[in-house]
């Protein structure tokens, strides 16, 4: 179990979970980062009385600074400082809640730093999932999935031998769009492409929700985090977020992991295993619920998945291509520059059209793959608008 933990997206959705959750179990916060909402940060230094605090924004850092000169937290600040943080305090855990591939470079700094990691940043996995198995195996240290569906299937594995296992099951909720057509999908707009149904979280993520690309993204995650391959790989839509997700077995059985769609409850799971502890979420009452509903994804009109298998097969830097672009796409279209479906096609695109370069799985020829990525899809989304 955890007992000192550094947050990495600290006033992020689930950055201000997992302090309720360190408060909840006694586990002391040795360090938080965040890109530049420092009036968040004032408040969580003031009560969780972190020794450093990391702001990527210099400008904010240098304000924050003078506001808690009263404290004895120390402010560092500049690019590299989510990477540097990892390495300053004496935690043994490191919760990465960065969103995208800003989270991977403190990922890797955290491991060689021989810290344990509690994974929600699944860019980084995405990306470069080979090479931080790899890092992880070298550093002798452990990564936990604190993603609902990555929480429960470790839950439904746990102790099984990998050739017992003859599926995992993803369930997704099918997001703000569920049951539309790819001709109803085309008006979608920004706002109600923001509302999930079931859970609460950042921008870039309900987005991805929307679009099923999250479910490719953690089809890719499932990938890296457990060693199952893509075909055995399944995603099922399941409305009522109940079951986070399922394994079967090569006896006919099936394990699901069931509770009420609680993000503290993974986080948790993250900081105390093997043990399971109290925790702060509800109860699940199945019979006021009365019914579970299930569905196939649509893949004409979602081809997200579809996409992501795609980029697995690839291989290489493809999934970073898949992921880079992406996080353009997210981008262009909460500026409202292009259009809902615009995403499915200018993904398609880059899967099209990237021509890897380098011939060897690097941080540098991810990190490149990424950027060119979002090169293809900025270059595109400019050539249309003329
Ligand atoms: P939010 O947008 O709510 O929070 C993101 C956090 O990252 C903020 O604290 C933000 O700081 C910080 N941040 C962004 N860029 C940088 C940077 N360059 N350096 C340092 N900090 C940075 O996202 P979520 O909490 O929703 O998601 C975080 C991650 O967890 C994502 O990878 C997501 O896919 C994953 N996840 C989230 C779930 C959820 O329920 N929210 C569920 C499962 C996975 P600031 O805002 O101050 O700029
Ligand atoms: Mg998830």
């Amino acid at each position: 179990m955890a007992e000192k933990i550094c947050i990495l997206g600290s006033t992020g959705s689930i950055g201000t979970q997992a302090l309720e959750s360190c408060s909840h179990l006694g586990i002391e916060v040795t360090a938080i980062c965040a890109g530049s909402r420092i009036d968040i940060l004032e408040q969580q230094i003031r009560k969780h009385t972190p020794k450093v605090c990391a702001v990527a924004d210099e400008r904010k850092a240098l304000e924050l600074k003078a506001r808690v000169a009263d404290t004895s937290t120390k402010i560092i600040s500049g690019a590299v400082c989510s990477q540097e943080i990892c390495d300053m305090t004496d935690c043994d855990t490191v919760l990465n809640a960065i969103t995208g591939i800003a989270g991977l470079l403190p990922t890797v700094s955290a491991i060689k730093a021989k810290k344990n990691i509690a994974i929600a940043n699944k860019e980084t996995l995405v990306a470069a999932g080979d090479i931080v198995n790899e890092l992880i195996k070298e550093n002798g240290v452990i990564m936990l999935p604190v993603d609902s569906e990555h929480c429960a299937v470790h839950q439904c594995i746990d102790g099984r031998n990998k050739d017992e296992i003859s599926k995992l099951i993803i369930t997704a909720s099918g997001g703000s769009m569920f049951g539309k057509t790819r001709k109803e999908l085309e008006g979608v707009k920004l706002a109600d492409a923001l509302t999930h149904p079931n859970w609460s979280m950042g921008k870039k993520i309900t987005i991805d929700s929307s679009t099923l690309v999250n479910k490719g993204l953690e089809l890719i995650e499932a990938i890296r985090l457990f060693g199952i391959p893509e075909d055995r790989i399944d995603v099922l839509v399941h409305r009522e977020s109940i079951v986070h997700s399922m394994a079967s077995f090569v006896d006919g059985s099936v394990m699901a992991q069931m509770a009420v769609p609680d993000m503290r409850l993974c986080i948790q799971y993250a900081l105390t295993y093997p043990e399971k502890k109290q925790g702060l979420t509800a109860p699940l009452n199945l019979a006021k619920l009365g019914k579970l509903s299930f569905y196939d994804v649509d893949n004409e009109a979602f081809p997200s998945v579809e996409l992501a298998r795609r980029a697995v097969r690839m291989g290489g830097v493809m999934p970073a291509v898949f992921n880079g672009a992406n996080e353009a796409c997210v981008d262009l279209f909460l500026n409202e520059k292009i259009r809902f479906t615009d995403i499915f096609d200018y993904l398609e695109y880059a899967l099209n059209t990237f021509r890897p370069r380098a011939e060897k799985l690097t941080i540098d020829s991810v990190l490149e793959a990424d950027s060119e990525a979002r090169g293809l899809i900025y270059e595109l989304a400019s050539q249309k608008d003329k």
